[in-house]
């Protein structure tokens, strides 16, 4: 079994507001954006790096923000004026550029982050908090499972990216069809399922893939993100059918069916 200690520092640099504004906009597949996100407030990001995610602010169309518009400043605001918070994940960061990537699903254009992705534009400003602590890439397992649908796809490419030479992987990723497929550099030990949806229930082909899967031998740690259901019934399997320490499981809801992020957060 690999050693390799945890770096629990790196993946535990607390958040804090940050304003930004789009300098690029780029569909990386049909139905997904990816939005270059800078400024010189980045100057001072510390990065936690792996599933590092941040949430969005959205306030009400003619709310006043104080400027300099920083942590306290959202804060003291919180009585009067409530952002409506939306969890995205940071796909990539160029210190140097002060700048972030963020991929945004494309599920729906009446939906507030989506549909607000779909036509923000160059210059247009972006208020978020983080970022949240990360997933140790670290291996402390002899082999690692990723799973997920689109919304875990920056996700899962950020760990790829970031996962050990010659560490054994096992992804598998739910998406609507190969349209949707991206390239995932990884310098692990990586083996990459693509699941085509097509006219099936989301996370259906997710939920029967993994737990079908022939598991590498020794000890193994799953991490996944997707739908809240399915993400419930693939803790279950692998705690209670295949064994796993509830430890090395680290199944995250990422989105709810029918319901908004405005009852989660
Ligand atoms: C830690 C974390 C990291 C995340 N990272 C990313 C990321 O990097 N990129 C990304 O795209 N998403 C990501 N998500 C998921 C994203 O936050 C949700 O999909 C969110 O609900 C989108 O907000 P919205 O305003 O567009 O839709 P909401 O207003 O929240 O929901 C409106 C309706 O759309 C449905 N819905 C929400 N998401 C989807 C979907 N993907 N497909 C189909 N129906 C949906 C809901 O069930 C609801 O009925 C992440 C979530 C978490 C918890």
């Amino acid at each position: 079994m690999s050693t390799v200690a945890t770096d629990t520092h790196r993946n535990r640099r607390p958040g804090r507001i940050h304003v930004t504004t789009v300098r690029r906009m780029r569909r990386i597949t049909p139905r997904m954006v990816r939005l270059t996100l800078g400024g010189d407030d980045l100057s001072e990001f510390s990065s936690n790096g792996s599933d590092q995610h941040v949430a969005l602010y959205f306030y009400e169309p003619g709310v006043e923000l104080p400027r300099p518009f920083t942590t306290d400043a959202a804060r003291a605001l919180l009585p009067t004026a409530k952002p409506r918070l939306r969890r995205y994940t940071i796909r990539g960061h160029r210190p140097e550029l002060h700048e972030v990537d963020m991929d945004f699903v494309l599920h729906g254009p009446d939906q507030l982050a989506s549909g607000w992705a779909e036509t923000v534009r160059p210059g247009d400003e972006v208020i978020w908090f983080g970022p949240s602590p990360a997933y140790p890439v670290a291996p402390v397992t002899d082999w690692t499972l990723l799973l997920g649908d689109e919304t875990a796809l920056p996700a899962i490419g950020a760990i790829l990216e970031e996962l050990p030479p010659g560490h054994r992987v096992l992804a598998a990723v739910e998406v609507a069809d190969r349209a949707e497929q991206q390239p995932l550099p990884t310098r692990a030990d990586a083996t990459v399922t693509w699941l085509h949806r097509h006219d099936r229930g989301h996370g259906e082909l997710l939920r029967e893939h993994a737990t079908t899967l022939q598991l590498p031998d020794g000890q193994g740690r799953v991490w996944g993100g997707a739908e809240r259901g399915v993400m419930r019934d693939l803790r279950h399997h692998f705690v209670h059918t295949r064994g796993l320490d509830r430890a090395d499981t680290h199944l995250t809801a990422y989105w709810t069916q029918g319901e908004t992020q405005d009852s989660e957060v």
